[in-house]
């Protein structure tokens, strides 16, 4: 790496020094109780894989160059340079952190680790060394922000399709209509992925409910933030804000992701509209009597993960669960759950990634935890989890089935 790179860096680094970085830059204690928070440490026991071991590769960086002591006596203490080697250090810390945030709940000080983490995103895309696949797919978002339009047409033949399959799950009903698009004046902009699953369950539960709703043009997946390009993240997100301006809704209501749920939820300052995932709008479907359902059909032991980003970083723990123990004869509760529920290890953009044998390996928790349980069915309400939970029951031969909420609202409604 060249001066001139390097100095790049350094400035980029700079723009990242807001007052809540700076805290948690300085204020680790080093004491080590975030070790086994970690679900990755749990699995591969390697101090580059604790929550502190992540952040000092940062923190040494910023030692070398934004502190005095670092930039008066170089070859004291820890500080570390910026070149090929800790950038691939800055790549694996990165990358290898879901942004679950159960090491912060456990920290005394509440460092928010994959927050700190957020200048190592920021140095690797300066570097252009940052995952290709999270920057190809975080670019085809963009595209299709700035060009929906030319989509509009091929999109429009899908969700044809899509309506007959919604068609028959309703009883064989007429399916012209069934997915609303474009419908200025609607309640509800509904926001799903581009799995065909993701629009259509939701489809049939809203129409059950006679929700006035129109499909959103846009996935809710956000891989901005999975990349940590904060320009990226927004324009994202703010193509789905816009739409719901323009339509008028009074609602968007987010298909199964965390992320995807957080991101207007929380980060994108105070909208004209309310944010909800599907999870609550079920619940509030059925606690309003607009959807019913075949009670305590599924006499399998069931359990529930809590998807970070709609649990301990979204808030949203009972209404899934009371959906479930409406659903099942037999549902049984993680150990921990809720707020220090373990991560699956599938968050922060990692199932994009071409890393299956680290996730399994960092999906022991997660493994041990449903093993405990004795279940059968295994239920969550975020695509990237459900998809890494598959992956943990190949890598270890588990004999149960991992399933979508909604999904699962969806084959059970009265
Ligand atoms: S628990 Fe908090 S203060 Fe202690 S080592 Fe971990 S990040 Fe630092
Ligand atoms: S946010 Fe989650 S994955 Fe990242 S360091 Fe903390 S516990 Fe580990």
């Amino acid at each position: 790496m060249d001066n001139e790179k390097r100095k790049e860096l350094i400035g980029l680094m700079k723009t990242r020094l807001t007052r809540p970085m700076r805290y948690y830059l300085d204020l680790c204690t080093r004491c080590g109780l975030c070790y086994d928070t970690c679900h990755v440490f749990y699995g591969i026991p390697k101090k580059e894989y604790s929550p502190v071991g992540r952040a000092e590769v940062v923190r040494r960086i910023f030692k070398k160059y934004l502190r005095p002591s670092g930039k008066l006596f170089p070859f004291w203490g820890d500080s570390k340079e910026i070149d090929d080697h800790s950038m691939d250090e800055l790549l694996d810390a990165a990358f290898s952190c879901t942004a679950c945030r159960r090491c912060m709940v456990h920290c005394p000080f509440a460092i928010d680790t994959p927050f700190l983490l957020g200048i190592a995103k920021s140095l690797l895309i300066g570097n252009e060394s940052a995952p290709d696949e999270l920057s190809i797919l975080a670019d085809g978002a963009v595209e299709k922000g700035k060009s929906i339009d030319e989509f509009k047409d091929g999109f429009r033949e899908v969700i044809k399709d899509l309506e007959k399959e919604v068609a028959v799950k309703l009883g064989g009903v007429p399916p012209e209509g069934l997915i609303p698009m474009d419908k200025a004046g609607a309640d509800i902009l509904f926001v799903g992925l581009s799995g065909a699953h993701s629009i259509v369950h939701p489809a049939v539960i809203l129409n059950s409910a006679g929700a006035n709703w129109t499909l959103s043009w846009f996935e809710a997946v956000n891989f901005g933030a999975f990349l940590g390009d904060p320009r990226k993240m927004d324009f994202i997100a703010n193509r789905i804000i816009n739409e719901a301006k323009a339509l008028g809704v009074k609602e968007v209501v987010i298909v199964e992701c965390g992320t995807a749920y957080r991101i207007p939820k929380y980060l994108m300052g105070p909208q004209p509209f309310k944010v909800s995932s599907i999870v609550e709008v079920i619940h509030r479907f059925l606690s309003e009597g607009k959807i019913k359902l075949n009670e305590k059909t599924i006499t399998d032991p069931v359990t529930y993960h809590d998807p970070c980003q709609l649990g301990r970083n979204g808030g949203v723990y009972e209404e899934p669960r009371e959906i479930l123990s409406a659903l099942a004869a037999d549902f049984r509760d993680m150990t921990p759950n809720r707020k220090y529920n373990w991560c699956c290890g599938g968050g922060g953009g990692l199932v994009a990634l071409d890393n299956e044998e680290f996730r399994i390996k960092s999906g022991k928790a997660k493994y041990d935890q449903i093993v405990a349980t004795g279940a059968k069915i295994v239920v969550s309400a975020c695509e990237n989890c459900i998809f890494q939970l598959d992956t943990i029951k190949a890598g270890y031969s588990m004999d149960v089935e991992m399933k979508s909420l909604t999904e699962l609202v969806a084959e059970n409604l009265a």
